[in-house]
């Protein structure tokens, strides 16, 4: 279904499932906070399933805002493709904790950034556009 919806100008970048939850906030700005609210929650409780909120590399685990859900085979671009919003992927992840244990980790932002920038994400993904 996703693939029928056509973007608009400046949202070419986007996924089809950031265009839709930029839709769905412009019709719903009331339940924004709410929304954020739940995300964050959900979250907190992937990292539970993966051993706690705490960077699997370095062991930072002073502020969660820093850490980061991180796909050990590199394939987030995937998952923002195949999972219609945040709380999809989420939800999928609570629901199959096996997955999670095998697709996930927990990273800071700056373990998640070095292990980015070792592998080349950014300019793989440049090179995929092209
Ligand atoms: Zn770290």
């Amino acid at each position: 279904m996703t693939s029928m919806i056509r973007p608009k100008k400046r949202e070419y970048h986007m996924t089809p499932s950031a265009i839709i939850s930029r839709k769905w906030n412009q019709r719903n700005p009331d339940k924004i906070e709410v929304v954020k609210q739940r995300n964050k929650n959900m979250r907190l409780l992937v990292m539970d399933i993966l051993g706690g909120r705490v960077c699997v590399t370095c062991g930072y685990d002073e502020n969660t805002r820093a850490l980061q859900l991180d796909h050990i085979d590199d394939k987030g671009h995937e998952d923002r493709y195949h999972f219609t919003n945040i709380w999809s992927m989420y939800s999928f992840y609570l629901k199959n904790p096996e997955i999670t244990r095998e697709k996930l980790q927990v990273l800071c932002a700056n373990c998640n950034t070095i292990k980015q920038s070792e592998n080349n994400i950014y300019q793989m993904s440049r090179r995929e556009q092209k």
